[in-house]
């Protein structure tokens, strides 16, 4: 029978900086391990369901050009050059198709390239292909794709959560090495926990936006994904850094995040304050998490950190706070799609008016989620309700930027479970948004305030036997923090 999780051997069973300098010591050719990575797709996808796109030639092409460059003796294109990865398909590509989950960009295919794209390419990093997603991002299970569900490949009944399950799925089942997702709520962070993989959300504007298909522009963040922590700093440092194409990009320094992670594989601890934020330990909390956290607090102790318990009351109200400008920018940002720019078209025969065809393709192309949050976005924006709804939830934005401030005042990193749940049942919670917005509540409040956050596992829940991350949250561009801790926090648990 096959086994989903990640092989105990063979070049699939590598991590990616051990890849990258077989790679470059001439032990291992960059196409054969990407071949490695697209039969291990082509042996196990047909049940995960983890890829929208596998993109085989054009991986093989990438893997033999930084062959080329080895052959050659010449400098290699980055730390990561010849190891291969999966790309959540939200970003757009020249040589895949976009479809963020979505019918509306069905076959869609973009002139351009995205900032983080480009860069990856620059780095030798061959892609794939394109990782299945909730449809523009939306959803916290990968259940709203438009096109097929992703399983988890701990246990194929449950979800690998969402929005970036695919990529997850993709990591935990040893498809790909490295891997790359968005977090506007959680989507990177979220999945990870569930997959049992290292998922890192970066400070807001660490890392160019530019050809990201927008969710909600104020909250979208691109990171890297991986199956431990030294491989997504690695990513980290070739995605990261300013680029004039996005408005909201940052013009210093990348946090030394490599640095750091190297440092953190010592595993000492001692100076490092971690703090334990008070409206994390809450009631409905699966006890095998609550286990694992507990578990994974005496650890770090342990290993010579202390720890101090925060007080962040306005964490209570993030999820209004969170879903009113979500859901806000998202009608704002996707009316774009409107049948005459791209992809999809319904209705046009030359008897319907432009706003016709616009409303058929909508109704068409978008699914249930995106709809519910087009409406109530528009809602919560229109004359005479901004006042009590929008402009009401940046209020509460700005206090829980306050209460993480007043935080970092007593500690360098918190630290906190990533979910509530293990993962859950395939179906389970596709007809409750409720349930499945709350499944959130421990990942929004970072986005609302711009924060860095990163899953890193931290063993399986007693009581269900599946993975549980351990959630960090960091100051602004302390983004090295994450992976310092991050690393020691990795290298204590596998002793
Ligand atoms: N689950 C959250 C939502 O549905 C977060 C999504 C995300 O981070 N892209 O909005």
């Amino acid at each position: 029978m096959t086994d989903y999780t990640l092989p105990a051997e063979g070049v699939a069973s590598l991590p990616a900086h051990v890849l990258a300098e077989k790679i470059q010591a001439g032990e291992l050719t960059s196409r054969e391990v990407t071949q490695a990575f697209l039969d291990r797709i082509a042996e196990t996808d047909a049940e995960l369901g983890a890829f929208l796109h596998v993109g085989a030639e054009e991986a093989l092409a990438a893997a033999d050009k930084v062959d080329a460059q080895v052959k050659a003796g010449g400098a290699p294109a980055s730390a990561l050059a010849g190891v291969p990865l999966a790309l959540k398909d939200l970003l757009v590509t020249t040589d895949a198709p976009t479809t963020a989950a979505s019918k509306i960009l069905e076959g869609y295919m973009s002139p351009y390239d995205a900032t983080v794209v480009k860069r990856l390419r620059e780095a030798g990093i061959p892609i794939l292909g394109k990782t299945n997603l909730d449809e523009f991002a939306m959803g916290s299970s990968t259940e709203n794709s438009a096109y097929k569900n992703t399983k988890n490949p701990h246990d194929l009944e449950r979800v690998p959560g969402g929005s970036g399950g695919g990529t997850a799925a993709a990591l935990a089942a040893g498809q790909a090495p490295l891997g790359i997702g968005t977090d506007t709520g959680g989507s990177i962070r979220q999945p990870a926990s569930l997959t049992g993989t290292v998922g890192v959300k970066p400070t807001y504007g660490a890392v160019s936006r530019y050809g990201v298909i927008a969710c909600a522009s104020s909250l979208d963040q691109v990171g890297p994904c991986a199956n431990n922590v030294l491989d997504t700093a690695l990513l980290h440092e070739v995605i990261a850094g300013h680029d004039e194409f996005d408005a909201t990009s940052v013009e210093r320094e990348v946090a030394p995040v490599v640095a750091a992670a190297r440092e953190g594989a010592s595993g000492d601890l001692s100076g490092v304050r971690i703090g334990r934020v008070t409206q994390f330990d809450r009631p409905g909390t699966q006890d095998g998490v609550n286990e694992v956290i507990s578990r994974a607090f005496s650890q770090l102790e342990a290993q010579g950190a202390e720890i101090v318990e925060v007080d962040c009351p306005t964490f209570e109200d993030v999820m209004g706070a969170y879903y009113l400008i979500q859901m806000s920018e998202v009608s704002s940002n996707l009316a774009r799609f409107d049948g005459m720019r791209y992809g999809l078209r319904v209705g046009d025969d030359g008897t319907r008016s432009a706003e016709e065809v616009m409303s058929l393709t909508r109704g068409e192309g978008f699914g249930a989620e995106v709809k519910r949050r087009i409406l109530l976005g528009t809602y919560a924006l229109s004359v005479g309700y901004y006042d009590a709804y929008y402009l009401q939830a940046q209020r509460v934005r700005t206090l829980i930027a306050r209460d993480f401030a007043r935080a970092f005042e007593l500690c360098d990193v918190i630290a906190g479970p990533a979910v509530p749940q293990t993962a859950f049942k395939l179906g389970e919670k596709v007809d409750d948004p409720l349930a499945m917005y709350n499944f959130d509540l421990f990942t929004l409040p970072l986005n609302l305030a711009g924060l860095p956050g990163m899953s890193v596992p931290a063993g399986s829940a007693p009581d269900t036997g599946l993975p549980v991350g351990l959630q960090l949250m960091a100051p602004a561009f302390a983004d090295d923090r994450l992976y310092r801790v991050g690393a020691a926090f990795e290298a204590g648990l596998g002793r």
